[in-house]
């Protein structure tokens, strides 16, 4: 299992000098698995995801499935950017999500829709399939996902993917403090290899204004990479304030906590 960070700043995309060492594009996590493709969130990272795989399959067939954890901007941005979308019916794309109020596929189009975006969706080419998923577990090729539902406004799914051998978790956008999802969150990363965690705050933004917003800090990941038995954190979808000094210092103050812990940054590979 190769997994690759295409975006892994929360909220908006921060194309500025200090935060580029991580990166300013929004969540858009790759994973590979015997050459199938998964990915987690379209933010605008999404959008270098299809140029490379424009330029690797160079013309030859695509296939993809497409995880939404939930429908916030920074989830969904990349999707009318995505080139391979635009190619043809030997690109296929399989979307899986939940959304109760409008259903996946409306969910995914009115972004697109007059007056906020040229093209429709339906001017794109590729075969798109829609799967409204739920709390659920999902067999595919070469892996099973279970989706679990996270502490977050509007809801938002976390994704467990198992192979034979290896266990991925990709858990953005979670709010500690209700004691259901705490606990829902911490049996979906149950023993992982990794686990990709929302850190967006310092423990002391959040304390002090940010509770009620949907996101969590890094002192709580390494509450729940311990208190899981998780092997790996992963942080993951750093707020647009804090620039690359900021979660440098946060890796430093969180490895006294537990050793194995990195930041998410832009172009990070983790081969499992
Ligand atoms: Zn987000
Ligand atoms: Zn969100």
């Amino acid at each position: 299992m190769l997994v690759r960070f295409w975006g892994v700043r929360g909220s908006t995309p921060t194309p500025q000098s200090e935060n580029l060492r991580y990166g300013g594009n929004t969540s858009c996590v790759e994973v590979r698995i015997n050459g199938h493709i998964y990915v987690f969130d379209c933010g605008t990272g999404f959008r270098n995801l299809g140029k490379q795989l424009a330029q690797e399959t160079n013309g030859n067939p695509i296939s993809a499935h497409i995880f939404l954890s939930h429908f916030h901007w920074d989830h969904i941005q990349g999707i009318p950017f995505f080139a391979p979308l635009y190619g043809d019916r030997k690109r296929s794309f399989i979307f899986h999500a939940s959304n109760h109020t409008r259903g996946l596929q409306r969910a995914i189009e009115e972004q697109m829709s007059d007056p906020y975006f040229p093209v429709k969706m339906n001017e794109m080419a590729a075969r798109r399939q829609f799967y409204n998923i739920d709390e659920q577990r999902i067999e595919l090729e070469h892996c099973v996902v279970h989706s679990m539902w996270l502490n977050h406004p509007q809801g938002c799914l976390g994704f467990r993917i198992e192979t034979k051998d290896k266990v991925l978790v990709y858990a953005t956008d979670n709010e500690p403090g209700d004691p259901v999802f705490d606990k829902k969150v911490r049996k979906l990363a149950e023993g992982a290899d990794v686990l990709i965690y929302d850190a967006q705050y310092l423990p002391e933004e959040y304390k002090a204004r940010k509770q009620g917003w949907g996101h969590s800090h890094w002192r709580e990941a390494i509450n729940v990479v311990m208190e899981s038995g998780a092997k790996e954190l992963i942080l993951f979808h750093h707020d647009p304030d804090h620039t690359d000094d900021c979660i440098d210092a946060v890796v430093t103050q969180a490895r006294e906590h537990y050793p194995k812990v990195r930041a998410a940054s832009e172009g990070m590979e983790i081969l499992l």
